[in-house]
């Protein structure tokens, strides 16, 4: 996937996270959704040729001593880093902390249908990959793209459906007629098993 792909899956991921948490509409929670945008590229940084690796000074060396998809798309790394966030006692405020540890996981998630998989268990050697051909999907293929088309307009209408039926009564009397269309698209995205799970990390 390349980085547009990955900001906006995190982008959709966070607000779906923060609806099934039934989060309130403060500056924190987009603050957490633009967090998780600018993070989630980050992992491909294992890769000379990413946008991170051309955007940030010096960063190809990572991919020097990196091999792509391991290290850095690691079950392993995504735990230190949920240390570091959440576990070491570093005050860090809650929305960067969930912001930072939801892009970088999301990278790997949405990296689990490339055709080549992710060495998930790194240091252990298996690769994980779809378990069938037609879930693959190639990097810069029509297949991203559509993908990319529809997460980015899922978080697009999320975003506005959530926004709306969390305005004030007159403003959803007044757009009455999109009141069922807001409920529906936000029934989509509001799991409440993923709302505990969430909880249960302390992600909010
Ligand atoms: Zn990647």
């Amino acid at each position: 996937m390349i980085h547009t792909t990955h900001a906006v899956f995190a982008v959709a991921l966070t607000e779906v996270m923060l609806a099934s948490e039934h989060a309130p509409i403060t500056w924190q929670a987009a603050a957490t959704a633009a967090v998780a945008y600018a993070v989630a590229p980050v992992p491909d940084i294992d890769q000379p040729e990413s946008w991170i690796s051309r955007h940030i000074p010096g960063a190809s060396v990572v991919s020097m001593f990196v091999r792509h998809r391991t290290l850095t798309h690691s079950l392993l790394v995504s735990a230190l880093l949920y240390l570091v966030l959440f576990g070491l006692g570093l005050r860090i405020p809650d929305w960067l902390a969930t912001g930072i540890w939801v892009g970088w996981v999301s990278h790997w998630v949405i990296d689990l249908v490339n055709p080549r998989g992710v060495q998930l268990f790194y240091p252990l050697p298996w690769w994980v990959k779809p378990p069938v051909p037609w879930l693959a999907i190639e990097v810069e293929s029509t297949g991203e793209t559509v993908i990319r088309v529809a997460l980015t307009a899922f978080a697009v209408l999320f975003a506005l459906a959530y926004l709306f039926l969390h305005a004030p009564l007159e403003i959803q009397h007044a757009a009455g007629e999109v009141l069922p269309d807001a409920r529906r698209v936000v029934g989509w995205g509001t799991w409440p098993w993923f709302g505990a799970v969430c909880r249960f990390l302390h992600l909010q």
